[in-house]
């Protein structure tokens, strides 16, 4: 047995195999084609680098929380900033550099300039520059290839960027002994949310692999053969945490209920039916949007009706009859995919996307809601309809989901009951809350696009971060209208934007009549404490 020292990061225990991982070195380099051809490459990198960083935001805040995603709006920011971008371009215009060269060498200057200052918070940003330049590096070698991991083990790597980690399959990981990962760096964040035992500052050698260890995250402390006794003690370690965790859940469970008696159903917001166990796991009482676009990003085609139907029946049935609410898809806009045609016009947030976009393609819509209502026959489902502006748009989806399930009688194919409603994402959509509250039986306010779209301010921009505000009275007082035009119908009203998830706003959403939050799994236990704190 050989026991080594490192830095403790994030609490836990982990017993398996070592599996060492080092980053692939970079292929020779392509470049050569001349500072314009070397231009180009650098600009359809960044373009790739970006997309990437969006999908892994959008990824840890269906996963993890708001925290954590935005740690992948930070990295975008940095390869947006101009200064950096200049750093960039400027050596491969003047043909001193390739795109390649010039990109990395502009994440070291900008990352040696920042470990230089003296503000520790600004000396940390030093390896997301770094990181965020990798990135678009790797972007020009036609991208890296996934860290996959041979099957549960501990996995050891000098240091692990947070898409790396984010990426990882978690099913497959059971600690992580790194070697120069600051212990305050990004990728803590997010080994910590997503529960992994982990320890820095050792000193890996490649040999390690396929060697058995034991891991304490919360000593720091990595043995390698451990013995029995050691064994038997990281064990009994693990069995009392893992207690504690299930005790934690188990209070997770309970019901969340104010101080003066009314239930709020606190519910978990999911991309893939996978993160319905999770969602379970945190004490939702349900899952209050399910993201099924998610089924369709980063793949060839649309996923067919048979896909879909085993998705929805794999959430249904996870959550064991809590009830989950499947948003048809919102695809267009900033959630492109290979297979649907490039959006036309200057400003594709305001074009054929959410309920546009499906009413116009009933090739698309069609099969997901036989989908639905197919899994409706296994749980307890409910269905709602993105981007809506109009109730005509509400008519016309009701009515197309109506013969769908007219169809699938004449066929004989089970279909369950349904609830129907809204997402109030829109102005239009808060401003005919009473009308929309006539034709479905819940609403649910999608705070990051009502706040896109009330404020004027894109959603995607760091730029406007500032601005994009679900706290801005404007945005509150199309929440309250809607609340009230829901309540006066009689109707649930849910909210599964980011708002719902601000604990310091619980109190006014309540106030405001919401029956229901919904929020990243892991913001559920938390939700669930403070809604209990309030009067
Ligand atoms: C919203 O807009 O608030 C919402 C929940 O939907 P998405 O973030 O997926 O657009
Ligand atoms: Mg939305």
């Amino acid at each position: 047995m050989e026991k080594i020292g490192g830095v403790p990061v994030c609490p836990g225990v982990a017993l398996g195999e070592l599996y060492v991982w080092e980053r692939a070195p970079a292929p020779p380099a392509a470049e050569g084609g001349g500072p314009a051809r070397e231009l180009e490459r650098l600009l359809r990198a960044r373009d790739r680098a970006e997309e990437i960083l969006e999908e892994q935001y959008r990824l840890a805040l269906s996963r993890l929380g708001q925290d954590e995603a935005d740690i992948f709006r930070l990295h975008r920011m940095m390869l947006e900033d101009p200064d950096f971008w200049a750093a960039a371009r400027g050596p491969v215009e003047s043909g001193q550099a390739g795109a390649r060269a010039a990109a990395l060498a502009a994440g070291e200057t900008f990352a040696r300039q920042l470990r230089a200052l003296e503000d520790p918070y600004l000396r940390a940003r030093a390896d997301d520059v770094a990181e965020a330049a990798r990135l678009l590096a790797a972007q020009l070698d036609g991208g890296e290839a996934p860290l996959t991991l041979p099957g549960p083990v501990i996995l050891a790597a000098d240091a692990l960027d947070p898409g790396e980690l984010l990426t990882l399959d978690r099913d497959k990981v059971l600690g992580l002994a790194l070697g120069r990962a600051a212990p305050s760096g990004h990728w803590a964040i997010l080994a910590r949310a997503m529960g992994l035992p982990a320890v820095t500052g050792v000193e890996i050698a490649p040999t390690w692999s396929g060697r058995q260890a034991g891991l304490d995250g919360e000593t720091g402390e990595l043995w390698l053969e451990p013995d029995g006794e050691t064994r038997g003690r990281l064990q009994a370690r693990g069995l009392a945490r893992a207690e504690t965790a299930a005790a934690q859940a188990l209070a997770a469970r309970a019901p969340a209920v104010t101080r003066s008696g009314k239930q709020i159903e606190v519910c978990a917001n999911i991309g893939k039916p996978e993160e319905a166990a999770q969602a379970l796991a945190q004490g939702a009482d349900g899952v209050g949007l399910f993201r099924t676009e998610f089924l369709c990003l980063g793949r060839a085609d649309c996923p067919g009706e048979e896909e879909q139907f085993l998705a929805c029946r794999w959430a249904a049935q996870a959550m064991e009859g809590r009830r989950v609410t499947i948003r048809t898809l919102d695809l267009g806009g900033d959630k492109r995919t290979p297979w649907l045609p490039p959006e036309e016009g200057e400003n594709p947030a305001l074009g054929l996307r959410g309920v546009r976009l499906t009413l116009a393609r009933p090739d698309l819509f069609v099969p997901q809601l036989r989908a639905i209502l197919r899994a409706a026959a296994f749980g307890k489902l409910a269905v709602m309809f993105p981007m809506v502006t109009s109730p005509e748009e509400v008519d016309r989806a009701r009515a197309l989901l109506d013969q769908c399930r007219a169809r699938l009688e004449a066929e004989g194919v089970p279909a369950g009951p349904l609830e129907v409603g809204v997402m109030v994402e829109t102005p239009a959509a808060a401003l005919l809350a009473h009308k929309l509250a006539r034709r479905v039986d819940f609403f649910s306010i999608g705070t990051n696009d009502l706040t896109q779209y009330t404020l004027a301010a894109d959603r995607q921009s760091p730029a406007l971060a500032g601005l994009w505000d679900q706290r801005n009275p404007a945005v509150w007082e199309l929440i309250a209208r809607t609340a009230q035009a829901g309540k006066a119908a009689g109707i649930r009203v849910a909210v599964c934007g980011q708002l719902a998830a601000d604990r310091e706003m619980t109190g006014r959403l309540l106030e405001a009549g919401v029956d229901e939050l919904s929020v990243p799994p892991a913001d559920v236990p938390a939700v669930k404490a403070r809604v209990r704190e309030l009067d």
